[in-house]
This record gives C-alpha cells, structure tokens and sequence, in this order.
C-alpha cells in the first residue's frame, strides 16, 4: 500500500504548492505575450494597449468549502466577484470585465440565484467591473461559482510578487485572522488602497493575503530570488477583533484578504503619515526583508528568531 503511494501520490501528498509547481511542468514556458504566467496572483499579459498590461485571475467558491450553504446568497456572490478582484488589487490594477461559471442543483430555488447574483453584480459595480458572460450547469452535490475576471494596470506601476528587495519593510493592510467568523462573506477588496499605493509610491513586491500571512509570506519567498527572506515581528502582526488576540489565527487563517507589500523603508513615514489621512484602515508595517537561508521567519517579542512555516490554508493538507 505505501509502495503503491509512492508511486502515485494524491493531491494531498503533493500539497497546493507541490501540485501547482507539477501543472506548470506540463505547460511548459510562456510565450512572448506572457508577462507573467503561472505564479503571480494574475497572468500578465500584453494586450494592445502599449502603455497597460492585461490582468487575468480566475478564482471559485465552493459549497461546503468557501460557503455554508445557509450563507446568504447575496454575501456568496460578494465573495465570489470580491476574491476575484483581490488579486487585481495585488497587482496595482483596476478590474475591468468578468465571466461567471455557476453550478447549481436542480432544486435550487431561482430567488437564491438572483439574490448570489445581485451580490456579484454589487461587488463587480462598486469597482467599476463588468459581468459580460459566463456559463450555467446542472451538479448533483456541491454548487460552485467560478469568476475569471480581466483587470488592466499601467506597466509603470504593476507590483508583482517577485520584486522584493533587501532591506525593504514589510507592511499589511487591516487586521488579521478569524475571518471564518464573519469577514471572509463581506471583505473590501483593497482595490481602492492599491490604486492608491501604486500612483505614490514605489512598492517592490505585493501579494493579496488569502491563504494566511504565513502561508503568503512563503508565496512572496518563493517568487522572489533566491537569497530573499521575509522576517517579521510577533509584537507588530496587527491581529483582527474576531481572532480574540490569537497570535497563530492571525499568522494562519485564510481569507483575510488584505494586502502585503514591501517598499524602501525610507518611503515608510510619509507613507504612513499620508495613508492616515486618505484611508481609515490600518497599515502596519510588520517586518523586513532581509538575505537569509530561512525564508521566513517570525522574530517572537523576547528576541527570538524561529523559522515560520507556511502554516496558512492549504486546499489538501490533511486537518
Ligand atoms: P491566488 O491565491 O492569488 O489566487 P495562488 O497562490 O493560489 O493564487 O496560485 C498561485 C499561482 O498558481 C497563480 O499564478 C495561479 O494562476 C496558478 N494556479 C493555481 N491553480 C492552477 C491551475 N489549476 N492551473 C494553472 N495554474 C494554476
Ligand atoms: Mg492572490
């Protein structure tokens, strides 16, 4: 039997990280249109416009995994588009246009799709996105919403994961952890704060917090070189009111949705002092990126330091 595991490992002996690395294998490398292919929170693409880059994520919800299905619909489809538009926020981008693939059981009721639409079509709205399309079919189990939405950022200000440089801070937007108790059906995708950040300051590395800070702190290692490392503060980590001072829900929960970047430590106090003045939602700067073998680390508040792993949401680590 363990022979035989051996030889063909499950998703969940490969993990999200060990899968993706696999599929991209099979892919093989980008064409010249390609800015970006698998490894960033959107494709980069070059589109027609010499001056834009194209964005394009595709992310789902899931009955039973993203939602409970009591959920209100209308909140479902606020996540649904608002995920979506997350990862445009990550690149310093505006979101543009939206499909929609739904899977519902027969027996849905037809009120609980036009309420998981007016969600969807809300959060789009606010954003200035637009549903263009999609699809809709039949599943007997589990009903899912897949949004694949197309966003478009100017090349001078997209922020991809991989810039990261020594000696930059280390911020994050919001509070962090518990958002299962609430937040994760209702979340501000932090669009508006990225546009901002971009237009005035010069961010290295962005990534949008959806699997946990530790889990994401090991995305923005990964894509970054090889001597880059990511240290940050147990005092600093601004924990959210729902995650009841938890330390480790802050650093593990998924799905808070904020942002986490770094940028020359000298841009930090103008930043700061501007962001309070523009923005109510916090911005706390909770480390550094420092040239180290261990590529994450947490400094605890006697000192410290301990390698953190990326303890955050996995879609097939076994719980
Ligand atoms: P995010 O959480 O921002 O949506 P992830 O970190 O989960 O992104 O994904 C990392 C990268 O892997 C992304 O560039 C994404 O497009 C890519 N990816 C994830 N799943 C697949 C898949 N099934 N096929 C191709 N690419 C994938
Ligand atoms: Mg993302």
């Amino acid at each position: 039997m363990k022979h035989r595991r051996k030889q063909h490992p499950t998703v969940c002996d490969l993990g999200e990280f060990g899968l993706i690395r696999e599929l991209r294998g099979i892919v093989g490398p980008s064409g010249n249109s390609v800015v970006r292919g698998i490894g960033d929170d959107c494709a980069v693409l070059r589109g027609g416009n010499p001056r834009k880059y194209l964005l394009y994520t595709c992310d789902p919800v899931v009955e039973g995994i993203h939602y409970r299905p009591a959920d209100p619909p209308r909140q479902v489809g606020w996540k649904a588009m608002a995920r979506n538009l997350s990862d445009i926020a990550a690149m310093g981008g505006v979101p543009r246009w939206a499909v929609v693939s739904i899977g519902l059981r027969s027996s849905t009721g037809a009120r609980w799709v036009k309420e998981l639409y007016a969600g969807l079509h809300a959060a789009a709205k606010a954003f200035g996105c637009q549903i263009v399309g999609g699809d809709t079919t039949h599943v007997r189990r589990e009903q899912f919403v897949v949004v694949a939405l197309v966003g478009e950022v100017e090349r001078s200000r997209i922020t991809l994961r991989s810039g990261a440089k020594v000696g930059d801070s280390i911020l994050v937007t919001g509070t962090l952890g518990g958002s299962l108790r609430g937040k994760h059906l209702s979340f501000t995708p932090r669009i508006h704060e990225a546009r901002w950040l971009v237009a005035r300051f010069p961010v290295h590395a962005m990534i949008d917090l959806s699997d946990g800070l530790s889990s994401d702190l090991h995305r923005l290692a990964e894509a970054s070189p090889r001597s880059i490392a990511f240290e940050i503060d147990a005092a600093e980590i601004p924990i959210s009111r729902a995650a009841r001072g938890n330390l480790a829900a802050a650093l593990r929960d998924g799905e808070d949705f904020e942002l986490l970047f770094t940028l020359d430590p000298r841009h930090v106090t103008a930043l700061r002092r501007k962001w309070a003045r523009r923005f109510r939602t916090e911005l706390t700067e909770i480390g550094r990126v420092v040239k180290s073998k261990q590529k994450v680390a947490l400094i605890q508040r006697d000192g410290s330091r301990q390698p953190l792993t990326a303890a955050g949401y996995d879609h097939f680590a076994v719980s």
